[in-house]
């Protein structure tokens, strides 16, 4: 946690979106970035506002706002009320005394009249959503405080922190092959980006993050593969520009071996598995004989008998890109019991679904941890 610490701090402490790569026009989000209305009182950050509804006779107001790394406005009530609803990127709704809440797109806040809260961006993300301003003939805002760096920095770190401890079930180097696969999966280059240095901070070297990138394409395709792959690139030529020498590691072991690749890919599908090779083909492989093969030889031949990660954080990586992807959960059922047959436990797999949440959001994790539960039931 100390990199993340460290890495908020700086974030910031360096203020405006300069520093960021992404600028505001870039950052992708359904509804248009409207007019930049900071410096403003209210707001501590840069922030942009659209209006959405263009009949005022309709009497129900609605807003987007986008709000840069780390910006957030000031504690603040609403006579009338107010409903949010996230619609890109990751932000915090926090109400006092309570701990505050991680959003991600698609998540609604209700908030009560007279409620004291506030909302903006979490402190490395960009962050958009909806405002619907309730009761509108009656309602206004009333202003207080400004959010101090102290308070946002304790209320945010506070809930990427909620399951640091229950996340010690898997080694610092697996937590962060589980972050680098699951951002590469869902295509997310701009946290990936802090999580590939984080993997090399966890002592990677830069060929065994290449291999986790070069895994992933089996199950995200090239096009996401090369994208986080171009991303590293840009991560170790700039750490290479401050004076970081990271270790570029050994080349994986050539294998020599008089088997067919498709008779290798078997095996080791059969050996990570614990499925005996010749249980008879059922479902896409016979229906789809030619992928069969090609997932024999390719995938778990050609890709998986690559030595510079193991099979057990070959799999890892597999169920975080599957997360990622979203929507095939058979293969993550497949992939979990591959990794409970690989002596990972629940409890870690757990883990692994605790960064997907944090990370991703629950969107993302929720569809997995039913397919957990299964599993575990099973056994
Ligand atoms: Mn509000």
């Amino acid at each position: 946690m100390y990199f993340k610490n460290l890495f908020l701090t700086v974030m910031l402490s360096i203020s405006s979106a300069a520093t960021y790569a992404q600028s505001a026009n870039a950052f992708r989000q359904p509804y248009p970035l409207g007019e930049k209305i900071s410096p403003n009182p209210h707001f501590t950050g840069e922030v942009w506002l659209a209006p959405l509804s263009e009949h005022r006779e309709l009497n129900v107001p609605m807003f987007n706002v986008t709000f840069e790394p780390g910006c957030r406005n000031s504690w603040h009530l609403h006579k009338g009320g107010q409903i949010l609803i996230a619609t890109a990127g990751i932000g915090y709704y926090q109400e006092k005394g309570q701990p505050a809440r991680r959003l991600f797109p698609g998540d609604i806040v209700e908030i009560a009249p007279d409620v004291e809260h506030w909302h903006g961006a979490a402190p490395d993300s960009w962050f958009a959503h909806v405002t619907v301003e309730c009761n509108p003939q009656t309602n206004a805002a009333l202003w207080l405080d400004p959010v101090s760096d102290e308070q946002y920095c304790e209320a945010t770190a506070e809930a990427e922190n909620r399951y640091a401890e229950a996340n010690k079930t898997l080694t610092a180097r697996e937590q962060t092959i589980v972050a680098v696969a699951s951002y590469t999966g869902r295509g997310d280059l701009e946290h990936l980006k802090p999580a590939l240095a984080a993997a090399l901070e966890a002592g990677m070297t830069v060929n065994e993050v290449n291999e986790v990138l070069i895994h992933a394409y089996a199950y995200c395709g090239f096009p996401r593969s090369l994208r986080a792959i171009q991303t590293f690139m840009q991560v170790v030529d700039e750490r290479k520009a401050k004076g970081i020498d990271d270790s570029v590691g050994r080349e994986a072991t050539v294998r020599e071996d008089n088997c067919s690749r498709y008779e290798r890919g078997r095996d080791v599908l059969a050996e990570i598995s614990g499925v005996p090779s010749d249980a008879p083909k059922a479902g896409y492989a016979v229906f789809a004989p030619t992928v069969e093969r090609f997932l024999k030889e390719h995938l778990f031949a050609d890709i998986f008998e690559r030595d510079l990660l193991t099979y057990r954080e070959r799999e890892l990586a597999t169920v975080s890109v599957l997360a990622g992807v979203g929507g095939v959960e058979p293969m993550a059922y497949g992939h979990m019991s591959i990794c409970l047959h690989l002596g990972i436990t629940a409890e870690q797999l757990s883990a692994l679904l605790n960064i997907v949440e944090t990370n991703l959001g629950k969107s993302y994790s929720e569809p997995l941890r039913k397919v957990l539960t299964q599993l575990t039931v099973k056994i």
